[in-house]
């Protein structure tokens, strides 16, 4: 038994230290082809050399973007996407502190403590956190889901933790993510709620480093054709992957802004006649979305906890989101 024990622990180490190196390894890649496709440049023309001697901010211009990038790079990959098993953890640990305080005040403490780490919509929610100190994470999970579904349906199999709704087990990371996303292999971490935002900035920042790069390599092949052909043919084909991943880079913005304003995952979008609470729902409603203006405020701006979680939606809001537009709403921007 406890050889079995042993080779366990080997194959999980050993899983651990191949996907760290994939991982790293990917990321080394990424930055080689960043300095390949600027360096050619700098090493080509000699016309963008001259500019940048005229007019140094243009290059220190394209320089900061690039540099950005990068560290935009690293810091998403970095950062947390929000594992469900970390909310938990420091729910638990604000749930005790509060308990704490509150018998060594011997006076009911304030639910404001808690909503310090996470925070909830959802106007019931609301309800039953300031009208009980004392709350488990059970408690809490089942209050998200409509009354008469099972714990067996929200408890994952895998890490055997209770999931909020929009969370989901990454096999990658082996976690429950919050408002799991999608596992993204370039960056080598999941994108859930704890990351949505950074991803998004280095979408757009890549987007626009790539834009800029093939404006410079348009800009040297317009001037310094037939000087050196070998020179030509490796621009060209620069040019054409890096036209290939400017399609690819704006799609991706594109459909991650579309996400963004009507408060979808890239998960919940795809698998939604899957996805148990998503399943009954019509197809043009969105049922966590609060608004444009609400959805895009509360993704950019109302970063006050490090947890955020959303009740599902009762029948009453559901029917209400399915109601068709009149004049009247038009008028009155129900959209927004
Ligand atoms: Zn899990
Ligand atoms: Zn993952």
């Amino acid at each position: 038994m406890l050889i079995f024990e042993i080779l366990g622990w080997v194959l999980m180490f050993g899983k651990w230290v191949s996907a760290r190196r994939s991982s790293l390894g990917l990321k080394l890649a990424l930055v080689t082809l960043h300095l390949i496709y600027a360096g050619i440049l700098f090493l080509f023309d000699g016309d963008l050399i001259e500019k940048t001697k005229q007019e140094p901010w243009y290059t220190s211009l394209y320089l900061f973007l690039f540099f950005a990038t990068l560290v935009q790079y690293f810091i998403t990959s970095s950062s947390s996407p929000g594992y469900v098993i970390d909310a938990m953890r420091a729910f638990n640990e604000a749930n005790s502190r509060m308990q704490k305080a509150s018998m060594a005040s011997k006076q009911p403490a304030s639910s404001n403590n808690g909503s310090l780490v996470i925070t909830m919509d959802g106007s019931q929610l609301g309800r039953n956190l300031l009208a009980s100190n004392s709350m488990s994470w059970s408690k809490l999970v089942m209050d998200m889901y409509p009354q008469g579904t099972t714990a067996r349906t929200w408890t994952c199999s895998y890490c055997n933790v209770e999931q909020p709704p929009r969370a989901k087990h990454c096999h990658d990371c082996d976690k429950c993510v919050l408002q799991f996303d999608h596992h993204c292999v370039w960056l080598g971490t999941c994108i859930g709620q704890g990351n949505h935002c950074r991803f998004w900035w280095y979408i757009c920042e890549e987007t626009a480093l790539c834009l800029w790069t093939g404006i410079l390599y348009i800009s040297y092949l317009k001037a310094n054709i037939s000087r050196a052909w070998w020179k030509d043919a490796v621009m060209i084909v620069l040019l054409i992957t890096l036209s290939i991943s400017l399609i690819f880079l704006l799609l991706l913005l594109i459909f991650h802004s579309y996400l963004i304003l009507t408060n979808q995952t890239t998960y919940e979008l795809v698998r939604r006649r899957r996805i148990p609470y998503l399943r009954n729902i019509p197809e043009r409603v969105y049922p966590f979305s609060k608004g444009v203006c609400t959805n895009l405020y509360s993704f950019c701006c109302a970063q006050g906890s490090i947890y955020k979680m959303e009740s599902l939606p009762t029948a009453p809001e559901i029917d209400e989101k399915s109601r068709p537009y009149s004049c009247r709403d038009v008028v009155t921007c129900r959209c927004c």
